[in-house]
């Protein structure tokens, strides 16, 4: 065991003692994906009314489309049996609330390290972020004809889902 991880380790063992999920299926039973935030105060599946099975989760700083995601996707939606994709964002997030040049500043004070090619995916419009997201999507050739996608915004204050593309 890894110093530092004890109370993770003992809070994992309180989840087996309760486990009782061995038999769900890998392909989601709501055939979806959720691509967002790595935020601490979203939980995916319960902000969603959601459990064990039911859908696939990518995550990142913002809760964005971008080439790697994108890769995940067409993984997701071809052989996983994900047809409905939404990307969502949400209220106060970091990545929005950051500029680039902040970020470069406290990682160079941190770590003394060349942050001049650090690019991290800071958002400086979050709608129009997540509407170009939905488009890229939308225009990618590998995801198939039928697949619904949608863009949404998390209140982490009132817990409210808002679709808005
Ligand atoms: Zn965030």
């Amino acid at each position: 065991m890894t110093s530092g991880f004890e109370d993770i380790a003992k809070g994992n063992n309180e989840f087996v003692a309760g486990f009782t999920h061995g038999d769900v299926p890998g392909k989601p039973a709501q055939n979806m994906l959720l691509i967002t935030c790595m935020d601490c105060r979203i939980v995916p599946h319960q902000v969603l009314g959601l459990t064990f099975g039911d859908m696939k989760v990518i995550r990142n700083g913002g809760g964005q489309v971008n080439p790697e995601v994108e890769k995940d996707v067409v993984v997701a939606n071809n052989i996983l049996e994900c047809d409905r994709i939404l990307i969502m964002q949400h209220t106060r997030c970091g990545m929005a609330a950051a500029t680039l040049e902040k970020v470069r500043e406290v990682v160079h004070a941190n770590t003394g390290a060349d942050v001049s090619e650090y690019y991290p995916d800071v958002i400086s419009d979050q709608k129009a972020k997540l509407v170009q997201d939905v488009e890229t999507l939308k225009n990618n050739p590998m995801l198939k004809s039928d697949v619904v996608i949608e863009g949404a915004i998390y209140d982490v204050d009132t817990g409210r889902v808002e679709f808005i593309a």
